[in-house]
């Protein structure tokens, strides 16, 4: 709860009604409670504690909202709900055999090892793997020494945070950008720069501007399959994003969790390839092997991989080694490019289903990405809907999407985007929640008509 700086807490009424109150005010209040019976006087008590601790709470908290999508989720659990909403790997392609084979394997050979604490950089063989890997799939040469696993990509990005950023230090985001790492930069209480996406990449135009302002320390992309969008950068955006940023004093942050997933199209290269003095890299095994473990990794050179392992050292010693015994192990007993096939395999079908039944079943004037591989895809309501109202007409209908409004760091209004995940649904869902969700647009657009808005 954010609090005028007048107030010291916000008092509850039992009908509802909140009301600020100075400390004097507060501590009258407390006196006058004793007098109170029993049962009264508790729950005054226990709504004022409550009161008392949110007027503690540190602003880099308090400003930051609670994950949007995981309320969302908290509606979208319903059994009878089609949902679209969520972000989730498909649990059907866990290779839960083969972990359980290989976490055999490792309490047999090295269980006391794999139980003790261990080194902050993470497991060597899965650094060795990781870096074969940048250099058979990618053509990128990094070494393990600049390789740091982490607990998930996410932590990646929250020590990239703790290592660069001071209060009101501005950060460039897709605009529409990955949630995550919106409320993450808030926590550092960043400004945000935010830059258009375009089908291509972000806007050269706006970076080249945003590029120039003072305290810019980072750019933060997610240039293959982008969430919430869906759209990757092509080559040429890369190149002359690149050209931009050449020199200046910032680093450009390459999130890629989902570069594997590509089920068509090319793949087009990291931006190691051109801008490599000023590209750190963050990696995932979240979207290629299961994200319960936790397991992602950060690319960097020597001197911010210093400042990383100290960031990590004090946020939590090292990322789980069972775990990372566990997928070292899984790695050398089976083939990842194989595994993955199979998702992309799945995705690809699952995007092609959901752009099939878009075309059938949503308005012409609807428009929407083709994702080349991921787990999302975006689309743009006609007239200036508000995909917020639309959220509620769909839920109507059991059918759930996530409006595009938290993506946003620059929101004024509410927005006529919204992202659709088909990673976790089947082809037959597919189908039947899409015709939901196009027979609510189809009747929030004859409301609008109706009601004359100029369209
Ligand atoms: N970056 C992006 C763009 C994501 O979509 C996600 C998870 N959905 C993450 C980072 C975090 O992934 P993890 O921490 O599981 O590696």
């Amino acid at each position: 709860m954010r609090m005028s700086k007048k107030f010291d807490a916000f008092v509850t009424w039992a009908s509802g009604i909140k009301v600020p109150i100075n400390k004097k005010i507060l501590d009258q209040m407390a006196a006058w409670s004793q007098g109170m019976n029993v049962k009264a006087n508790r729950s005054a008590l226990l709504s004022w504690r409550v009161l008392e601790v949110n007027s503690m709470f540190a602003d880099r908290i308090s400003d930051v909202p609670k994950s949007f999508i995981r309320e969302i989720l908290k509606v979208a659990i319903s059994p009878n709900i089609i949902s679209f909403a969520g972000g989730l790997p498909n649990r059907e392609l866990f290779p839960v055999q083969e972990l359980q084979t290989a976490s055999n394997s490792v309490f047999e050979h090295s269980g006391q090892e794999a139980l003790q604490y261990s080194n902050t950089e993470g497991y060597l063989p899965l650094r060795e793997f990781i870096s074969q890997r940048y250099k058979t799939i990618k053509g990128l040469n990094i070494e393990p020494k600049n390789i740091l696993i982490t607990t998930g990509s996410q932590q990646g990005l929250d020590l990239l945070g703790k290592t660069f950023l001071n209060e009101k230090d501005r950060v460039i985001i897709e605009k529409p950008g990955y949630l995550g790492a919106i409320q993450l930069f808030s926590i550092y209480k960043a400004r945000f720069s935010p830059v258009l996406l375009e089908n291509d990449g972000v806007n050269i135009q706006e970076l080249t501007v945003a590029s120039k302002l003072r305290n810019t320390k980072l750019m933060y992309t997610v240039p293959n399959f982008q969430n919430p969008t869906g759209i990757t950068y092509t080559n040429e955006k890369r190149e002359q994003i690149a050209n931009v940023l050449r020199g200046k004093p910032l680093m450009l942050i390459e999130d890629d969790p989902y570069g594997d997933l590509r089920y068509s199209g090319t793949h087009q290269s990291s931006f190691m390839h051109y801008l490599p003095e000023q590209t750190i890299l963050l990696g995932s095994f979240s979207k290629t092997v299961v994200p319960s473990f936790r397991t992602g990794w950060i690319v960097a050179p020597d001197e911010i991989m210093e400042k990383l392992i100290v960031a990590k050292q004090a946020s939590d010693l090292h990322t789980n080694f069972f775990t990372q015994k566990l997928l070292a192990e899984y790695l050398q007993q089976n083939d990842l490019n194989e595994h993955i096939s199979k998702i992309k395999t799945m995705y690809g079908r699952q995007c092609l289903a959901m752009i099939e039944c878009i075309k059938r079943h949503f308005p012409k004037e609807v428009t929407y990405t083709l994702p080349e591989g991921g787990m999302f895809l975006w689309v743009t309501l006609p007239y200036g809907i508000s995909a917020m109202d639309l959220f509620q007409k769909a839920i109507e209908k059991d059918v759930a999407f996530v409006p595009g409004d938290p993506f946003y760091t620059d929101l004024k209004e509410s927005v006529s985007t919204l992202r659709l995940n088909f990673s976790c649904v089947d082809e037959a869902t597919i189908e039947k929640g899409i015709a939901r969700l196009g027979e609510s647009i189809n009747e929030y657009i004859t409301e609008y008509k109706q009601k004359n808005l100029t369209v």
